[in-house]
């Protein structure tokens, strides 16, 4: 069992930034492959983190409500919303969800975080936690209009 490291950065780092920890340690921000979240502004040594560790995000990305937080794993209520084509009607389902929290992601219950797709890490946990709402950027879209190529 690897000792459990989190340093607080003074400013955000960013993906492919080098970051020394105080037990000498080097850790390589990742990118985890959504552009509008961005890296926690803690940095940790778990290598089952999204950001610091070699674990990969693909599959689906959801925004989750977080319920209940128990160490290293919370239990997120995911709604959406269900077209039912006889009603033509929109109905609402939903599901709670075990997810795994890496030590550089502060979660409390009641927050709204993004989670992502990853292996089974455990019998009912396949999803991490990659960053609360707070922690994205605005995308500009690049739209380039019919008069301005002209
Ligand atoms: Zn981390």
């Amino acid at each position: 069992m690897v000792e459990v490291i989190v340093k607080e950065m003074p400013e955000r780092p960013r993906p492919g930034e080098k970051v020394q920890l105080p037990n000498g340690e080097f850790i390589r921000i990742r990118h985890v492959g959504i552009p509008w979240i961005l890296p926690p502004k803690k940095v940790c040594n778990d290598p089952e983190c999204p950001w610091h560790g070699h674990l990969s995000v693909r599959g689906q990305v959801f925004t989750v409500t977080v319920e209940s937080v128990h160490g290293r794993s919370a239990v997120v209520i995911h709604e959406w919303l269900h077209y039912n084509p006889k009603y033509k009607r929109y109905e609402r389902r939903r599901k709670k969800m075990h997810v795994r929290v890496p030590p550089c992601i502060d979660v409390r219950p009641g927050d709204i975080v993004y989670i992502g797709e990853t292996r089974p890490l455990a019998k009912t946990v396949r999803h991490v936690v990659i960053g609360s709402i707070e922690d994205t950027t605005e995308v500009k879209p690049q739209v380039v209009r019919l008069e301005q190529q002209q």
